[in-house]
Protein backbone atom coordinates (compact mmCIF):
# COMPACT_ATOMS: atom_id res chain seq x y z
CA UNK A 1 0.00 0.00 0.00
CA UNK A 2 1.37 3.30 -0.51
CA UNK A 3 -0.04 5.07 2.41
CA UNK A 4 2.43 2.34 4.71
CA UNK A 5 5.69 3.44 5.78
CA UNK A 6 8.61 2.14 3.81
CA UNK A 7 11.62 0.85 5.57
CA UNK A 8 13.97 1.76 2.33
CA UNK A 9 14.21 5.36 0.33
CA UNK A 10 15.29 3.00 -2.76
CA UNK A 11 16.34 -0.22 -3.80
CA UNK A 12 18.53 -0.68 -6.49
CA UNK A 13 17.58 -3.43 -8.97
CA UNK A 14 20.88 -4.39 -11.29
CA UNK A 15 22.97 -6.62 -13.57
CA UNK A 16 24.88 -8.66 -11.38
CA UNK A 17 27.99 -7.72 -13.09
CA UNK A 18 27.36 -4.23 -12.46
CA UNK A 19 27.25 -4.76 -8.67
CA UNK A 20 30.91 -3.73 -8.38
CA UNK A 21 31.87 -1.27 -10.77
CA UNK A 22 28.90 1.06 -10.43
CA UNK A 23 26.26 -0.09 -7.52
CA UNK A 24 27.94 -0.87 -5.03
CA UNK A 25 29.86 3.09 -5.48
CA UNK A 26 26.67 4.23 -5.87
CA UNK A 27 24.97 2.75 -2.70
CA UNK A 28 27.81 4.00 -1.11
CA UNK A 29 27.35 7.20 -1.72
CA UNK A 30 24.05 7.18 -1.46
CA UNK A 31 23.80 6.21 1.80
CA UNK A 32 26.36 8.58 2.58
CA UNK A 33 24.33 11.49 1.74
CA UNK A 34 21.31 9.99 4.08
CA UNK A 35 19.68 7.39 1.90
CA UNK A 36 18.61 4.49 3.49
CA UNK A 37 19.29 1.62 0.21
CA UNK A 38 18.24 -1.82 -0.25
CA UNK A 39 20.62 -3.56 -2.92
CA UNK A 40 22.38 -6.09 -2.37
CA UNK A 41 19.01 -9.20 -2.84
CA UNK A 42 18.66 -6.89 -6.04
CA UNK A 43 21.42 -8.41 -8.35
CA UNK A 44 19.63 -10.06 -11.30
CA UNK A 45 21.22 -13.10 -12.80
CA UNK A 46 20.48 -14.68 -15.98
CA UNK A 47 16.98 -15.73 -15.99
CA UNK A 48 15.43 -14.28 -12.72
CA UNK A 49 12.29 -12.61 -13.48
CA UNK A 50 12.94 -8.39 -12.96
CA UNK A 51 8.99 -7.87 -12.27
CA UNK A 52 9.67 -10.14 -9.28
CA UNK A 53 12.63 -8.31 -8.20
CA UNK A 54 10.62 -5.03 -8.43
CA UNK A 55 7.55 -6.41 -6.96
CA UNK A 56 9.60 -7.24 -3.42
CA UNK A 57 11.26 -3.96 -3.79
CA UNK A 58 8.18 -2.01 -3.60
CA UNK A 59 7.07 -3.97 -0.54
CA UNK A 60 9.52 -1.92 1.28
CA UNK A 61 11.02 0.81 -0.47
CA UNK A 62 9.86 4.38 -1.22
CA UNK A 63 11.83 4.63 -4.86
CA UNK A 64 12.91 1.95 -7.67
CA UNK A 65 16.35 2.24 -9.04
CA UNK A 66 16.32 0.10 -12.18
CA UNK A 67 20.43 0.09 -13.85
CA UNK A 68 19.62 -0.24 -17.43
CA UNK A 69 23.48 -1.05 -18.52
CA UNK A 70 25.03 -3.43 -21.69
CA UNK A 71 24.74 -6.24 -19.22
CA UNK A 72 20.95 -5.81 -18.31
CA UNK A 73 20.62 -5.35 -21.89
CA UNK A 74 21.95 -8.18 -22.94
CA UNK A 75 19.74 -10.26 -20.63
CA UNK A 76 16.91 -11.61 -22.75
CA UNK A 77 14.08 -10.19 -20.96
CA UNK A 78 10.44 -10.95 -21.81
CA UNK A 79 8.45 -8.31 -23.14
CA UNK A 80 6.14 -8.47 -20.27
CA UNK A 81 8.78 -7.76 -17.80
CA UNK A 82 10.09 -4.35 -19.58
CA UNK A 83 6.49 -3.47 -19.91
CA UNK A 84 6.08 -3.44 -16.16
CA UNK A 85 9.11 -1.78 -15.41
CA UNK A 86 7.64 1.27 -17.43
CA UNK A 87 4.05 0.68 -16.33
CA UNK A 88 4.42 -0.61 -12.45
CA UNK A 89 5.21 3.18 -10.86
CA UNK A 90 1.48 4.11 -12.28
CA UNK A 91 -0.30 1.39 -10.76
CA UNK A 92 1.45 1.36 -6.90
CA UNK A 93 1.90 4.83 -7.05
CA UNK A 94 5.56 4.26 -6.07
CA UNK A 95 7.91 5.37 -9.05
CA UNK A 96 10.59 3.20 -10.69
CA UNK A 97 13.34 5.62 -11.99
CA UNK A 98 15.72 3.91 -14.73
CA UNK A 99 18.99 4.65 -15.06
CA UNK A 100 20.76 4.43 -18.48
CA UNK A 101 24.26 2.85 -17.20
CA UNK A 102 26.78 2.97 -20.39
CA UNK A 103 23.78 2.74 -23.04
CA UNK A 104 22.73 5.18 -25.63
CA UNK A 105 19.07 5.78 -26.52
CA UNK A 106 18.86 3.47 -29.37
CA UNK A 107 20.21 0.64 -27.50
CA UNK A 108 17.04 1.50 -25.38
CA UNK A 109 14.49 1.93 -27.92
CA UNK A 110 15.58 -1.55 -29.04
CA UNK A 111 15.22 -3.04 -25.94
CA UNK A 112 11.99 -1.52 -26.00
CA UNK A 113 10.27 1.88 -27.28
CA UNK A 114 7.84 2.70 -24.56
CA UNK A 115 11.04 2.15 -21.59
CA UNK A 116 12.89 4.52 -23.86
CA UNK A 117 10.37 6.93 -23.49
CA UNK A 118 10.27 7.26 -19.63
CA UNK A 119 12.23 9.67 -17.45
CA UNK A 120 15.43 8.32 -16.94
CA UNK A 121 18.92 9.45 -15.23
CA UNK A 122 22.00 9.29 -17.18
CA UNK A 123 25.16 8.45 -16.24
CA UNK A 124 27.35 9.18 -18.94
CA UNK A 125 30.56 11.56 -17.88
CA UNK A 126 28.98 11.07 -14.08
CA UNK A 127 30.68 10.05 -11.24
CA UNK A 128 28.93 7.45 -8.71
CA UNK A 129 28.63 9.98 -6.28
CA UNK A 130 27.09 12.58 -9.02
CA UNK A 131 24.80 10.15 -9.82
CA UNK A 132 23.83 10.06 -6.25
CA UNK A 133 23.46 13.32 -5.66
CA UNK A 134 21.06 13.13 -8.61
CA UNK A 135 19.00 10.37 -7.10
CA UNK A 136 19.19 12.03 -4.02
CA UNK A 137 16.98 14.95 -5.41
CA UNK A 138 14.39 12.35 -6.90
CA UNK A 139 13.97 10.46 -4.09
CA UNK A 140 15.13 13.03 -0.97
CA UNK A 141 13.98 16.47 -1.95
CA UNK A 142 14.42 17.08 1.90
CA UNK A 143 17.75 16.42 1.95
CA UNK A 144 18.80 17.62 -1.00
CA UNK A 145 17.74 20.97 -0.12
CA UNK A 146 18.85 20.87 3.13
CA UNK A 147 22.54 21.23 2.00
CA UNK A 148 24.69 23.31 -0.58
CA UNK A 149 25.95 21.57 -3.76
CA UNK A 150 29.71 21.58 -2.58
CA UNK A 151 28.32 20.12 0.51
CA UNK A 152 26.42 17.38 -0.84
CA UNK A 153 29.41 16.41 -3.09
CA UNK A 154 32.02 16.01 0.21
CA UNK A 155 28.99 13.86 1.72
CA UNK A 156 28.66 11.83 -1.38
CA UNK A 157 31.79 11.02 -1.65
CA UNK A 158 32.68 9.91 2.05
CA UNK A 159 35.63 13.20 2.51
CA UNK A 160 32.95 14.72 4.61
CA UNK A 161 32.97 11.27 6.95
CA UNK A 162 36.51 11.40 7.14
CA UNK A 163 36.55 14.70 8.31
CA UNK A 164 34.71 13.91 10.74
CA UNK A 165 36.97 11.18 11.25
CA UNK A 166 39.89 12.83 11.57
CA UNK A 167 38.34 15.70 14.31
CA UNK A 168 37.68 13.10 16.73
CA UNK A 169 40.67 10.97 16.24
CA UNK A 170 42.23 14.26 17.12
CA UNK A 171 39.85 14.98 19.96
CA UNK A 172 40.40 12.12 21.15
CA UNK A 173 43.84 12.34 21.34
CA UNK A 174 44.37 15.41 23.40
CA UNK A 175 41.44 13.85 25.46
CA UNK A 176 43.99 11.22 26.53
CA UNK A 177 47.04 13.59 26.45
CA UNK A 178 44.79 15.91 29.06
CA UNK A 179 43.74 12.78 31.25
CA UNK A 180 47.38 11.61 31.19
CA UNK A 181 48.80 15.26 32.49
CA UNK A 182 46.11 14.94 35.07
CA UNK A 183 46.61 11.54 36.35
CA UNK A 184 50.18 12.74 37.64
CA UNK A 185 48.45 15.01 40.30
CA UNK A 186 45.77 12.40 41.13
CA UNK A 187 46.26 9.17 43.52
CA UNK A 188 47.72 6.58 41.45
CA UNK A 189 45.12 4.24 43.44
CA UNK A 190 41.63 6.19 44.03
CA UNK A 191 42.46 9.17 41.32
CA UNK A 192 41.77 11.46 44.39
CA UNK A 193 43.10 15.42 44.10
CA UNK A 194 46.53 16.62 44.74
CA UNK A 195 46.41 18.60 48.51
CA UNK A 196 50.29 18.88 48.89
CA UNK A 197 53.85 18.35 47.04
CA UNK A 198 56.84 19.45 48.52
CA UNK A 199 60.35 18.67 48.09
CA UNK A 200 62.12 17.05 51.07
CA UNK A 201 65.15 15.55 51.23
CA UNK A 202 65.95 11.88 51.19
CA UNK A 203 68.87 11.46 53.36
CA UNK A 204 69.91 13.55 56.59
CA UNK A 205 73.21 15.13 54.85
CA UNK A 206 70.08 16.85 52.51
CA UNK A 207 72.20 16.14 49.39
CA UNK A 208 69.44 14.11 47.37
CA UNK A 209 65.94 15.90 47.37
CA UNK A 210 62.72 14.06 45.60
CA UNK A 211 58.54 15.35 45.85
CA UNK A 212 56.60 13.97 48.26
CA UNK A 213 52.74 14.21 47.07
CA UNK A 214 49.77 13.90 49.60
CA UNK A 215 45.97 13.33 48.14
CA UNK A 216 42.79 13.88 49.47
CA UNK A 217 42.52 10.15 50.36
CA UNK A 218 44.97 10.61 52.74
CA UNK A 219 47.34 8.67 50.52
CA UNK A 220 51.06 9.70 50.42
CA UNK A 221 54.14 9.00 48.12
CA UNK A 222 57.55 10.13 48.30
CA UNK A 223 59.75 9.62 45.11
CA UNK A 224 57.35 8.21 43.50
CA UNK A 225 56.82 5.06 46.04
CA UNK A 226 54.23 4.45 48.77
CA UNK A 227 54.70 6.43 52.05
CA UNK A 228 51.16 6.06 53.46
CA UNK A 229 48.95 3.89 51.83
CA UNK A 230 45.75 5.20 49.85
CA UNK A 231 42.30 3.39 51.29
CA UNK A 232 41.56 2.26 47.48
CA UNK A 233 45.05 0.26 47.93
CA UNK A 234 44.49 -3.60 48.31
CA UNK A 235 47.26 -3.60 50.46
CA UNK A 236 45.57 -1.28 52.84
CA UNK A 237 46.13 -3.03 56.50
CA UNK A 238 43.43 -3.56 58.48
CA UNK A 239 43.62 -3.59 62.41
CA UNK A 240 45.49 -7.28 62.28
CA UNK A 241 48.10 -5.71 60.86
CA UNK A 242 49.16 -3.80 64.24
CA UNK A 243 50.75 -5.20 67.05
CA UNK A 244 49.11 -3.40 70.32
CA UNK A 245 50.62 -2.52 73.37
CA UNK A 246 49.16 -1.10 76.37
CA UNK A 247 49.94 0.86 79.67
CA UNK A 248 48.37 1.17 82.40
CA UNK A 249 48.90 4.20 84.94
CA UNK A 250 46.79 3.47 87.68
CA UNK A 251 47.30 7.11 89.10
CA UNK A 252 45.68 8.66 86.26
CA UNK A 253 42.27 10.51 87.25
CA UNK A 254 40.72 10.06 84.08
CA UNK A 255 42.35 8.24 81.55
CA UNK A 256 44.07 5.62 82.96
CA UNK A 257 44.98 2.87 80.06
CA UNK A 258 47.08 4.24 76.82
CA UNK A 259 47.24 1.64 73.75
CA UNK A 260 50.11 1.94 71.35
CA UNK A 261 49.72 0.46 67.75
CA UNK A 262 53.08 -0.69 65.92
CA UNK A 263 53.21 -2.06 62.46
CA UNK A 264 53.92 -5.23 61.68
CA UNK A 265 53.68 -4.74 57.86
CA UNK A 266 55.33 -2.13 55.52
CA UNK A 267 52.00 -0.93 54.80
CA UNK A 268 50.65 -0.80 58.32
CA UNK A 269 53.74 0.55 59.56
CA UNK A 270 53.06 3.57 56.86
CA UNK A 271 49.90 4.19 58.09
CA UNK A 272 50.73 5.67 61.52
CA UNK A 273 47.74 5.63 64.28
CA UNK A 274 47.99 7.97 67.31
CA UNK A 275 47.89 6.59 70.75
CA UNK A 276 44.58 5.62 72.61
CA UNK A 277 43.44 7.04 75.26
CA UNK A 278 40.41 5.38 77.63
CA UNK A 279 39.28 4.53 80.98
CA UNK A 280 39.20 1.01 80.20
CA UNK A 281 41.55 -0.68 78.42
CA UNK A 282 39.11 -1.80 75.95
CA UNK A 283 38.07 1.92 75.30
CA UNK A 284 42.06 2.74 74.65
CA UNK A 285 42.14 -0.16 72.12
CA UNK A 286 38.58 1.20 70.48
CA UNK A 287 40.07 4.48 70.07
CA UNK A 288 42.92 3.38 67.80
CA UNK A 289 40.77 0.86 66.01
CA UNK A 290 38.47 4.04 65.22
CA UNK A 291 41.26 5.64 63.84
CA UNK A 292 42.03 3.29 61.39
CA UNK A 293 38.38 2.73 60.54
CA UNK A 294 38.48 6.53 59.68
CA UNK A 295 41.42 6.16 57.70
CA UNK A 296 39.96 3.69 55.65
CA UNK A 297 36.96 4.88 55.06
CA UNK A 298 38.27 8.58 53.57
CA UNK A 299 38.70 7.67 49.85
CA UNK A 300 35.11 5.80 49.57
CA UNK A 301 32.94 8.01 51.61
CA UNK A 302 33.49 10.46 48.63
CA UNK A 303 33.49 8.10 46.15
CA UNK A 304 36.66 9.36 44.56
CA UNK A 305 37.14 6.00 42.57
CA UNK A 306 34.40 7.45 39.91
CA UNK A 307 36.57 9.96 38.63
CA UNK A 308 39.41 7.89 38.39
CA UNK A 309 39.16 7.36 34.18
CA UNK A 310 41.22 3.55 35.03
CA UNK A 311 38.82 0.34 35.93
CA UNK A 312 41.53 -0.69 38.22
CA UNK A 313 43.93 1.30 40.04
CA UNK A 314 48.15 0.78 38.84
CA UNK A 315 50.14 -1.53 41.27
CA UNK A 316 53.16 0.87 40.43
CA UNK A 317 52.78 4.76 41.81
CA UNK A 318 53.76 6.96 38.89
CA UNK A 319 56.66 8.66 38.06
CA UNK A 320 57.69 11.47 40.52
CA UNK A 321 59.40 14.64 38.47
CA UNK A 322 62.94 15.07 38.65
CA UNK A 323 64.12 17.10 42.26
CA UNK A 324 64.90 20.70 41.94
CA UNK A 325 68.68 21.27 40.66
ZN1 LIG B 1 43.88 7.41 46.93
Amino acid sequence: MVDEPTAWDVFISHASEDKDSFVRPLATALEQLGVSVWYDEFSLRLGDSLSRSIDKGLTASSFGLVVISPDFIGKPWPEYELRGLVTRDVEEGRVILPIWHGVTRQQVVALSPPLADKVALKTEGLSAEDVAIQVLREVRPDLYAKHPRGELERLASGKAISDLQDEMDRTREELEETQEKLSEYRCPYCAAPLVARIHAPVDEEQKDWDVREGFECGCQTFGGSVERPCPADPEFPGFQDYELFFDHSPDEPHLKWKCYAFGKTRMARGLYLPTGYGTTKAEAEQRVRKHLERCAGRGKKKNLGAICPKVSPPRAPPKSPKPPA
